[in-house]
């Protein structure tokens, strides 16, 4: 299988149009979707049941953020501000299929928002505004910082050794507001019994990675509100580990249709009212899909 990045000098430049918060959020879930395509087709082909047919992109160095002359530094022109998690597994470039200069990211274990994390967005707000449309926040399906959180919260014995560590309790400290909302909803929509059941952790770290970046959405949007008059919106999703989309809830895998990213919630009500929805979609999914989406060791 051949994955074509052509570069033809001779093809007309186009400098890519990004208006409003609409077009922008297009783009990445466009990007995103020629990942799921390009990783689609390289796992058919591993499978022997590829078509043959290359996959051209084609590039230019306007797209790729690149200088067209020697000497020549492009200006910094991200179209969207992405606030992801630090694992490995998450290249926020890769997974929208972006390249040089079209991302302003931060990547910060459990997409937690600290001072200097406000601050960078801060920057990019006031330096970045000709370019930068939108903002969104990035969690991740299996996030092992989500999941210290959880076992603080289910074990308060392990919390002893990140309770030692100021940074590390920063993190988990950051994401226990997102695990208590998850908690509540389970226990509200599946029964006090789910407490219990031996896939609890699991289903619990699933749905507080969603809420986890609702929370952190909630608290971007209403730092903007209070910086600037005209805010830009703050939306955030879900990277899959599975499925290998952006997903604002949880699938079977089959119906996809579900919304690729959502605005940050107004209110504590609104954020539990996501956290709601988030359980009650892992509560309703068959127990092969259940396990899918839990399980926490990530087949490669
Ligand atoms: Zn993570």
């Amino acid at each position: 299988m051949d994955i074509i990045y052509r570069y033809d000098p001779f093809a007309p430049i186009e400098m890519p149009k990004i208006p409003d918060v609409a077009s922008a959020m297009s783009r990445l879930v466009e990007g995103n979707d020629r990942f799921v395509e390009i990783v689609t087709q390289m796992q058919a082909r591993t499978l022997g049941q590829h078509k043959g047919e290359p996959m051209v992109i084609p590039v230019n160095p306007v797209t790729l953020g690149l200088p067209l002359f020697e000497g020549v530094m492009p200006t910094q022109a991200p179209f969207a501000a992405i606030v992801g998690c630090a694992d490995a597994r998450v290249p926020t470039e890769a997974i929208f299929d972006e390249s040089f200069n079209s991302l302003f990211v931060l990547r910060i274990a459990g997409n937690v928002l600290g001072t200097e994390g406000i601050g960078s967005l801060h920057y990019a707000l006031a330096n970045l505004g000709e370019s930068l449309r939108t903002v969104m926040i990035l969690g991740h399906a299996k996030c092992g910082a989500v999941t210290a959180a959880v076992d603080a919260y289910l074990s308060p014995e392990a919390y002893v050794d990140i309770a030692s560590t100021h940074g590390l309790r920063t993190i988990v400290d950051g994401i226990q507001i997102a695990v208590r909302g998850a908690a509540r909803a389970l226990t509200i929509h599946g029964g006090s019994q789910i407490e219990s059941s031996p896939d609890y952790r699991s289903l619990l770290v699933a749905t507080s990675v969603y809420v986890n970046a609702a929370v952190s959405a909630l608290e971007l949007q209403r730092e903007f509100n209070g910086f600037v008059e005209h805010a830009p919106a703050v939306n955030f999703s879900v990277y899959d580990f599975e499925s290998l989309r952006i997903q604002c809830l949880p699938t079977d895998g089959e119906s996809v249709n579900v919304s690729r990213y959502l605005p940050a919630p107004n209110s504590a009500d609104d954020l539990f009212q996501y956290a709601s929805d988030v359980a009650k979609a892992f509560l309703t999914l068959d127990e092969e899909a259940l396990d899918r989406n839990c399980r926490l060791t990530v087949k490669l």
